[in-house]
């Protein structure tokens, strides 16, 4: 036997008993996460869901009915951060989807990349997870199998894609409006993979789009939601009233790309491509667990348009079920019948129309960040006269322009600390505020202080964060003025989210006890027996796993 033929066995051997030694754990996990989805949109519309879908899911699975986020912002690419991360914000850096970045001086995106853009187009979009600081429970899974698992991400969203599989995977997808294609960052791939490419070719976006959108059952029966035509909706898409059928294509019969996130059709189109790469990549095929994630967010293009309330977000969680159906019969067909494992949670939930609150009158309102900076602004004119002290309040904090202080010789550092004095003293008085921290406080505040102090600990990070935190009373959200709805609260509207486990090494059953959000990605640790994520504060569900 020569030298090759031994090589060859003693590889084969390894293959073989590491294979062995993975059999007890399930040969897929699939991650979904549906953007914008409360708790109670299970209930809601529980008697319209068919058997196959969230039905299928909750009555064979296991069901947490009182899963929350513990930090705030509560915002997207926070939100499938701390999910795969098992830690919040303080801890994995993703503060929010959009930030302002004080060395850098500019907004930056949670997933943009320019910096590493070499050679690149400026303008060009690179995409990589390097502002998240921990890994997630699939960097955790790549680790432990020597980068055997394979691992992919897909969403409309280029974060929904890229923070869940964290640092290592095989690939991230996410749709570009431009185009209507499927794309992924030079952080991943040089190029496509070929059945993307194949993917592309067929045009799911034409076909999605070629019939308006009209409601799946006859609009009557939809008596989980309000009115068709209510104030408190966006008009899509030029119509004079936010009301059933929405045309997808322009005026001249094209298809318009960018209406696809804002239908129910989105959904569709990632799950489409999510089967794709279930079998372009032979995911769950072999002795190694592997791990798809998957984010549908037509549900929160949706909900920003036309709010909770409506008869449009009604719509598209009945098609969502039927996406649902569809998709699990296909990792059946795929993957086999308790092969894989399945978990579907929602990265927050989402905020009633602050009008329509209004209307009923409970407490509400739009919280008009651009006056109020220009207000505390014309305050502090009397103690620093000629002086712009704020620059802005962005995301729910203050930022202070620190050169005012930096670049005049004579003012000392106590200046800048009277000015947060006076900042705080008076944001206090507006309305629609809550309590306000300085972000000396929550520096040195303890990880796990309680209400809701401790969510806004839990999500601040200094060196991305402002100099002062605002939190707003209950039913008030920036913007939103006049219609749609928003997210972002550290109230149970935003973090009462489903938590829901189904398939191999999965039990039946459902517990109402409280369990924050980080508490999944430890739980996947413990049935995929690997390493918890670096920054991970969860604690395993025990109710699931034990
Ligand atoms: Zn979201
Ligand atoms: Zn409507
Ligand atoms: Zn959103």
């Amino acid at each position: 036997m020569n030298r090759l033929a031994l090589a060859l066995i003693a590889f084969c051997t390894t293959i073989l008993s590491y294979a062995q030694a993975q059999q007890e754990r399930p040969k897929l996990v699939v991650g979904i996460i549906v953007d914008q989805m409360r708790q109670e949109y299970l209930y809601r519309f529980e008697s319209k869901y068919g058997a196959g879908g969230f039905k299928r899911i909750i009555n064979n699975g296991f069901q947490l009915k009182n899963a929350h986020y513990n930090y705030l912002p509560t915002e997207t690419g926070p939100g499938h951060s701390s999910v795969f991360t098992g830690s919040t914000p303080s801890i994995h850096g993703i503060v929010a989807n959009d930030w302002y970045d004080k060395t850098l001086k500019r907004e930056v995106n949670c997933v943009d990349d320019y910096g590493n853009a070499t050679g690149l187009d400026p303008s060009m979009s690179v995409v990589s997870p390097h502002r998240l600081l921990a890994t997630t429970i699939t960097d955790e899974l790549e680790l432990s199998t020597q980068r055997r698992a394979k691992v992919v991400g897909v969403s409309i969203k280029a974060r929904g894609a890229v923070l869940p599989v964290g640092h290592t995977p095989d690939g991230a997808y996410w749709y570009n409006e431009r185009s209507g294609e499927f794309v992924t960052s030079t952080y991943y791939k040089a190029a496509l993979p070929v059945w993307a490419e194949e993917f592309n070719k067929l045009r799911w976006p034409d076909k999605l789009l070629a019939s308006d959108w009209k409601p799946l059952l006859p609009i009557e029966q939809y008596t989980e939601s309000g009115p068709d035509d209510a104030p408190y909706e966006r008009k899509l898409n030029g119509k004079d009233r936010p009301v059933f059928p929405y045309p997808l294509k322009d005026a001249k019969g094209k298809p318009v790309y960018s209406l696809l996130p804002e239908s129910p059709f989105g959904n569709d189109l990632i799950a489409e491509f999510a089967k794709a790469a279930l079998i372009g990549e032979e995911m769950g095929k072999d002795g190694v667990t592997d791990f798809l994630t998957i984010s549908f967010s037509g549900t929160d293009g949706v909900g920003h348009s036309t709010g909770p309330n409506s008869k449009e977000t009604e719509d598209t969680y009945l098609r969502l079920d039927k996406t649902l159906e569809d998709l699990l019969n296909t990792l059946d067909k795929e993957v086999g019948k308790d092969m894989y494992t399945l978990f579907l949670t929602s990265d927050h939930g989402v905020m009633d129309s602050p009008n329509y609150l209004k209307d009923l009158r409970i407490p509400a309102g739009s919280f008009n960040t651009r006056a109020v900076t220009a207000d505390v602004n014309n305050f502090l004119k009397n103690y620093f006269p000629g002086k712009t002290i704020v620059r802005e309040v962005n995301g729910e904090q203050v930022y202070i322009n620190h050169e005012v202080f930096s670049q005049d010789p004579t003012s000392s550092g106590v200046e800048l600390l009277v000015a947060i004095e006076l900042i705080t003293k008076y944001l206090l008085t507006v309305d629609g505020i809550a309590s306000v921290y300085p972000e000396s406080v929550l520096r040195q505040a303890a990880y796990d202080e309680a209400g809701i102090k401790g969510k806004v600990i839990r999500g601040f990070y200094s060196k991305r964060a402002g100099d002062i935190a605002i939190v707003l009373e209950p039913g008030w959200i920036a913007g939103y003025s006049t219609a749609g709805a928003g997210h972002g609260a550290g109230y149970t509207y935003d973090t009462h989210v489903p938590v829901l486990f189904y398939g191999a090494g999965i039990k039946k059953g459902s517990s109402s006890a409280y369990h924050p959000i980080t508490d999944i990605a430890p739980t996947l640790s413990v049935l995929l027996k690997i390493k918890f994520p670096s920054g991970c504060t969860g604690q395993p569900i025990t109710e699931i796993v034990d």
